[in-house]
């Protein structure tokens, strides 16, 4: 089993998507072991995404997370990262396969409903960058 952090990103929260995003996910068997709705900082936004600093699209996709609420969330299932990265499809949408969430719904290559981490140890960083292990439920 292996956890991933997934993110609805304010277009999918504003647009009414949360609850078709989990829909497909719990379909797919990964289960949500923890779950909030946040607004990040311009700060918080940089920080989630410093891996990304100094390239041309950081200042626009830090002032987008930052736009409005997203629901974060901890994923856990069977190769968690890359099911669930199969889920989203590809980060330009217009390369992204048929039936996945950002074929079927992301408007714009930075408005692309949501996020998944994309390795074991971008998944580290990113389930501590929002949650303890107290907000971390497990059997
Ligand atoms: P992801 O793991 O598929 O989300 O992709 P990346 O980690 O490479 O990029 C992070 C986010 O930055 C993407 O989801 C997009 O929202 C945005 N992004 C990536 N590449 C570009 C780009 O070339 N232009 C713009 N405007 N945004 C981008």
């Amino acid at each position: 089993m292996e956890r991933t952090l997934a993110i609805i990103k304010p277009d999918g929260v504003a647009r009414g998507l949360i609850g078709e995003v989990i829909r497909r996910l719990e379909k797919e068997g990964l289960n949500i072991l923890a779950i909030k709705m946040i607004w990040m900082t311009k700060k918080q936004a940089k920080g989630f995404y410093k891996v990304h600093a100094g390239k041309p699209f950081y200042e626009s996709v830090t002032d987008f997370m930052s736009s409005g609420p997203c629901v974060v969330m901890v994923l856990e299932g069977e190769d968690g990262i890359n099911a669930y990265r199969k889920l989203m499809g590809a980060t330009n949408y217009k390369e992204a396969a048929k039936g996945t969430i950002r074929h079927d719904y992301a408007t714009d290559i930075e408005k692309n409903v949501v996020h998944g981490s994309d390795s074991p140890q971008s998944a580290a960083f990113e389930i501590a960058y929002f949650f303890n292990e107290l907000e971390i439920f497990r059997e």
